[in-house]
């Protein structure tokens, strides 16, 4: 299993887009798959600014995955950057709120200036997949060298990987080894 979607075959080691495409990070894990409740909560706390959702997400990230977390030996916990703009606009960034709470349940460092987004990527839902990984080309960059070696990623949601394989892209040319990504949830029309 590789991006932790789960697979319509239980003979299956990876669902189709896994073998059509590579992806830059190691491993994904995802807890919901995206419908109208978890995509209620995420929004939630997206736009309402209720950070308690965060500590209540975190916990669920926790319990389904807190082995696991403890298995991939992170040095880190890095939330999937947003742009300056949009973090004026929204005020804060809600995969940083999510890898707060899962900092303090993990007892592992949160960073979240280590990596930054450069700018912001158009919508991707219409966009072909060669158009996709173009759209995302460079907009990721760290600071500097990374004095990290496993890297746990955390967002709220994982629709193709183009993301947090943007992400893993600039974390690994900082020196960054392993590259884990963790979100609440993943997109069911990309399930196909
Ligand atoms: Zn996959």
């Amino acid at each position: 299993m590789k991006c932790g979607r789960p697979l319509g075959n239980d003979d299956d080691e990876l669902c189709s887009q896994c073998i059509s495409e590579k992806h830059t990070y190691d491993e994904a894990r995802t807890l919901w798959i995206y419908d109208d409740i978890v995509r209620k909560v995420i929004s939630g706390l997206k736009y309402s600014f209720k950070k308690e959702y965060g500590e209540f997400l975190a916990q669920c990230l926790y319990g389904a995955y807190g082995e696991w977390i403890r298995e991939i030996y992170a040095d880190v916990i890095i939330p999937v950057p947003i742009s300056r703009e949009r973090m004026k606009e929204r005020a804060f960034n809600q995969a940083e709120i999510l890898a707060f709470y899962l900092s303090a349940l993990t007892d592992l460092p949160m960073d979240g200036r280590f990596l930054r987004r450069i700018k912001d990527s158009k919508a991707q839902k219409n966009l072909t997949r060669g158009e996709r990984a173009r759209n995302l080309e460079g907009i990721m960059e760290t600071s500097g060298l990374s004095p990290y070696k496993t890297v746990l990623l955390i967002d709220d949601i994982y629709t193709t990987g183009a993301t947090a394989d943007s992400c893993a892209g600039a974390l690994k040319s900082s020196g960054v080894e392993k590259v884990y990504v963790l979100t609440l949830s993943t997109a069911g029309t990309y399930l196909l």
